[in-house]
């Protein structure tokens, strides 16, 4: 409806929007001159206005704070170097960077879950004044820059983290989110929870009232016996209408783990059912009379309601095929997961770090994050899965799920599956 009034006023917003852009079009010009230090003094002579340079100089100080810092934490398929090159800085000090990496023996070997801190200064031609990457939840490494700006020196770190593991169990009242939250479970691990369950699980539809869930964790404490961080999800069980949906952390091979089901069944499927946490299912697959355009259309995805901001996931690994305008659809992105399979998702607010055409993603990647750009009335994820090119229903897809342990490998994860029912027992005891 918007749409419409707005065409009422155009005839007398049009100076204005001339007025507007042709304001943006010299401050962008002149930001980006000032960027260019270099060529900047080759083309002194339109900048030695002091007037026009203070003003640019503001610009630039209010969009970039000069200090700024970023955390990432590692994912299957990361390496130093993918890590690294994500980073906005300069390919020098990206060298200079990844060499200190690994020079530091303690860091050979990269694992998933290990998170890394990195604080920019933005005024500087070297931007990285310091990192810190976790070797564990128990010990850090922190790099400094040092004066000249050409190497980083390193200093281990212990903190004094104590390791405890929590068993919580519950019925579901209203939301998994909401009754997790009650039993003091951090977000963090809520998240994890969901994006585990994400693959076989339709968090609005298949989950009913008094179904529940039991789940044990890692929670890291510092000496004063406060929760500084958690860990990883060692098991969880969601018990949907009377059936289990167990999973058990497993590692299948060294520093690789995985999560599997009471019958050694990896529990990733190609694609997820569910890209997004949180989110209500607003509109399903199928025939529907569009809210904009008035007349029945078919609906050729399923639409998640979300707030403005909520990560959006890659439902599967692959590579970025588009993340630009698709018309309606405002800001999209299509990711291309094989032969068989694509994914699009529509309205975004903005794209994930990084994510652009030809991009490799992995799954559970954040690609971007809910808006409502393109012909949209409210904030939504509008999500398509397109087989052999034919557009389909996600919510009743039935994939292929991923690594089945078999021979010595499923004998060692009975073992591992035991000991986890031990501690299960053990945990629930001291509970009561
Ligand atoms: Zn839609």
């Amino acid at each position: 409806m918007k749409y419409f009034k707005l065409s009422n006023y155009k005839d007398y917003s049009i100076f204005f929007w001339i007025i507007l852009v042709s304001i943006i079009g010299i401050t962008i010009t002149t930001i980006y001159k000032t960027n260019k230090e270099d060529e900047a003094q080759k083309i002194k002579g339109t900048l030695d206005n002091i007037y026009l340079k203070k003003i640019t100089k503001e610009i630039t100080n209010n969009l970039e704070p000069r200090y700024s810092s970023l955390d990432y934490v590692s994912r299957s398929g990361d390496t130093y170097q993918s890590i690294v090159d994500s980073l906005n800085i300069i390919k020098e000090e990206k060298k200079i960077l990844l060499e200190s990496i690994l020079k530091e023996k303690s860091l050979k070997i990269l694992r998933t879950n290990q998170k890394f801190i990195f604080k920019f200064d933005n005024m500087t031609k070297f931007k990285i004044v310091e990192f810190k990457i976790e070797t564990d939840k128990k010990n850090e490494i922190i790099f400094t820059s040092s004066n000249a700006k050409n190497s980083f020196t390193s200093k281990k770190i212990k903190k004094n983290f104590k390791k405890k593991l929590v068993y919580k169990e519950t019925s579901i009242i209203d939301s998994l989110y909401n009754s997790a939250l009650n039993l003091k479970i951090s977000p963090n691990i809520i998240i994890e929870f969901a994006r585990l369950y994400g693959f076989q699980v339709d968090f609005q539809r298949d989950i009913w009232k008094d179904d529940s869930f039991q789940i044990i964790y890692e929670e890291y404490l510092n000496d004063k016996n406060q929760i500084v961080d958690t860990g990883e999800i060692i098991f969880a069980n969601l018990n949907l209408q009377n059936n289990d949906l167990q999973l058990y952390k497993y590692e299948y091979e060294k520093n690789k783990v995985d999560y599997f089901d009471e019958n050694g069944k990896s529990i990733k499927k190609t694609l997820m059912k569910t890209p997004i946490n949180g989110a209500r299912l607003s509109s399903s697959y199928g025939k529907r009379k569009h809210p904009i355009l008035g007349y029945t259309k078919m609906h050729t995805g399923t639409d998640f309601a979300a707030p403005t901001g909520t990560p959006i996931m890659a439902s599967g690994d692959g590579k970025v095929m588009k993340a630009g305008w698709c018309g309606g659809g405002g800001k999209c992105v299509k990711i291309k997961h094989n032969k068989t399979y694509q994914t699009v998702y529509a309205h975004m607010s903005k794209f994930g770090r990084g994510i652009k055409k030809g991009v490799r993603v992995k799954q559970g990647q954040i690609i971007g994050y809910v808006g409502s750009t393109g012909m949209s009335t409210g904030p939504h994820l509008h999500y398509e899965v397109i087989e052999n090119g034919r557009k389909i229903n996600s919510q009743k897809l039935r994939l292929p799920s991923g690594k089945i342990l078999k021979g010595e490998d499923r004998k060692k994860f009975e073992v591992s599956k035991i000991k986890i029912d031990v501690l299960k027992s053990n945990l629930i005891i001291k509970n009561n």
